[in-house]
């Protein structure tokens, strides 16, 4: 019998189900979707550790912390893969922002100050004279003055997520692809141990007021023949990743559409369209950046996702009350709520939710040598 079962398999779940299978332990996923249709497949994976946003905030260490042990197991992983299959793409970034007020702005609400601090964002401005019109939503346009231009590391997540299932089936963890209904099927579950990995969903079992969804859409474009350089370019709530498998297109967060609609939207997926079409060419123009629009015939796949979002960041922690009010034997590390940083953080609060049960004594002890 497996001794933990890890509930959900988005980013959280895998990387929760490969620290417990690493550390010797059985575990069986269950999961409503495969990795290829959950959330965490629709996100772009730009690791770039962005919070807080005040490096004094008692909180900054501990994120910092996180993205740097996931960054390191990415790039254990990288280490030992072909050039050419590598997950991680070194991806200079543009972000072409405006000016409001005498402040300069990268999105609404994000001026270049709150940046820098982070060690990768120093920008380098460029600026955009005559502006560059660029349309956000309906009705809202804004005029992109500079672009501040930085490196961050993409990776593909329809990849990395089919790479992380097919080594879990190596290493003995298998998938049972069933939802758990309610909170009473789950705690007749044979196994003692269960990790919360259900991301927004988990507010469906178990209640939390401060869980909230961010809708992002996103849409993969195929490109047969690939050409250097790879890079991103984004303004507003829009962006086009070009990488070594084609495109990425974003449309992050669009105000006044429903923030929990998990359905794509035509509205957002039109502008999205809009933005690679023009905006994106002409931005690519006046940056000298040599790029040919993504080829919209080649459409693959247009997600939605749902980002789960808490003020407090990620929740990972015991269950204690369901401990102590006749859970019975059954033990639950919550690990989920990790909003905009799944992919930035996720291995590290993977680790950080199993060595809980560990030195809870949930999880027998393997000697390793
Ligand atoms: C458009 C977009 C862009 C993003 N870009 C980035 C980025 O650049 N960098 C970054 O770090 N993060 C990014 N994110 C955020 C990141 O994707 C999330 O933080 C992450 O996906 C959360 O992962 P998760 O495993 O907690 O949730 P999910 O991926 O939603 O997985 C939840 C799992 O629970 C399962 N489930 C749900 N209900 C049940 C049930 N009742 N029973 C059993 N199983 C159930 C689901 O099937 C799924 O397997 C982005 C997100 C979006 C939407």
């Amino acid at each position: 019998m497996s001794e933990a079962v890890v509930l959900g398999a988005g980013i959280a779940g895998l990387w929760t189900a490969a620290v417990l299978v690493d550390r010797g332990h059985r575990v069986v996923v269950r999961t409503a979707a495969a990795p290829e249709r959950t959330y965490s497949a629709a996100a772009a994976c730009v690791i770039t550790p962005l919070l807080p946003w005040d490096p004094t905030h008692p909180k900054f260490l501990e994120a910092w912390g996180w993205y740097r042990r996931t960054i390191s197991k990415f790039r254990q992983i990288d280490a030992a893969m072909d050039l050419g299959s590598k997950f991680l793409e070194l991806m200079p970034s543009y972000e072409c922002g405006f000016e409001s007020g005498g402040v300069r702005y990268l999105e609404k609400g994000f001026s270049t100050s709150r940046f820098q601090h982070l060690p990768f964002t120093q920008l380098d401005e460029i600026e955009l004279n005559p502006p560059v019109t660029v349309r956000n939503h309906v009705g809202d346009y804004h005029q992109c003055t500079f672009s501040a231009s930085f490196n961050a590391d993409y990776c593909n997540t329809e990849v990395f997520l089919d790479w992380l299932y097919r080594y879990l089936l190596s290493r003995g963890v298998s998938f049972v692809l069933s939802p758990v209904r309610s909170l009473k099927e789950l705690l007749s579950l044979e196994q003692g141990l269960v990790f919360n990995c259900l991301g927004i969903d988990s507010a469906t079992i178990f209640p939390d007021s401060s869980l909230y969804a961010v809708r992002g859409q996103s849409m993969f474009v195929d490109d047969p023949s690939p050409q250097p350089p790879y890079f991103g370019v984004a303004s507003g709530h829009h962006a086009v990743f070009k990488h070594r498998r084609g495109y990425y297109i974003g449309s992050y967060f669009i105000e006044d559409e429903s923030r929990d609609r998990s359905l794509p939207s035509r509205v957002e997926y039109e502008l999205s369209l809009e933005f690679a079409q023009s905006s994106y060419g002409e931005l690519c123009e006046r940056l000298g950046l040599v790029a040919r629009a993504p080829d919209l015939n080649r459409i693959r796949r247009v997600n939605t996702g749902l980002r789960p979002y808490r003020p407090e960041g990620p929740r990972i922690e015991v269950d204690e009350p369901l401990l102590a009010f006749g859970s019975g034997s059954k033990r639950i590390v919550h690990h989920y709520g990790h909003g905009a940083h799944g992919w930035t953080i996720g291995y590290a609060t993977a680790e950080d939710c199993v060595n809980l049960a560990e030195v809870r004594g949930w999880l027998p002890y393997v000697r390793r040598h």
